[in-house]
């Protein structure tokens, strides 16, 4: 089984591209969430932010920021934009081949974004200087 971004970027599969140079490209989702829901996608064909050179992914996060910019002016005129990234299927991701949604909102639009975590009580300051350390260790 092929990858379908890549058949996208290779011109074997069809999509609606809004932008592509040497290393990116920008296509509408097939399946958009808001009017405007698109993805932009490294060329090199890599699954997670490790598969791929930094300056890729770099690249790709700037270009998504660019983009986002254009939507906040164009006539689509959303309210608000998400920038989201699935890594790993557990994160949501249903294709490997890294891309991040940019997603324009517009107030009641029915895309939701919740937790379990919400309903409870927030971790205390020691809970959270803990896991900070923990983090901090990896970096
Ligand atoms: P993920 O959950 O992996 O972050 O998101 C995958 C996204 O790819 C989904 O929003 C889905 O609608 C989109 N998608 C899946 N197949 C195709 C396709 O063939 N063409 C386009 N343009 N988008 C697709
Ligand atoms: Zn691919």
């Amino acid at each position: 089984m092929g990858c379908i971004f890549c058949n996208i970027i290779e011109g074997k599969a069809d999509a609606s591209f809004i932008h592509k140079d040497d290393d990116v490209v920008a296509f509408m989702d097939i399946r958009p969430v808001s009017k405007g829901h698109l993805l932009v996608v490294p060329i090199q064909h890599g699954s997670s932010p490790e598969d791929l050179p930094e300056e890729i992914v770099t690249k790709t996060f700037e270009t998504a920021l660019r983009i986002a910019r254009g939507v906040k002016t164009s006539e689509l005129a959303p309210a608000g934009i998400n920038l989201f990234l699935a890594d790993g299927k557990a994160a949501g991701q249903e294709v490997f081949h890294l891309h991040v949604h940019v997603i324009p909102r517009y107030g009641d639009d029915g895309f939701h974004i919740s937790a379990d975590a919400w309903a409870e009580a927030p971790p205390d300051r020691a809970e959270l200087g803990d896991t900070a350390s923990i983090i901090q260790r990896a970096i």
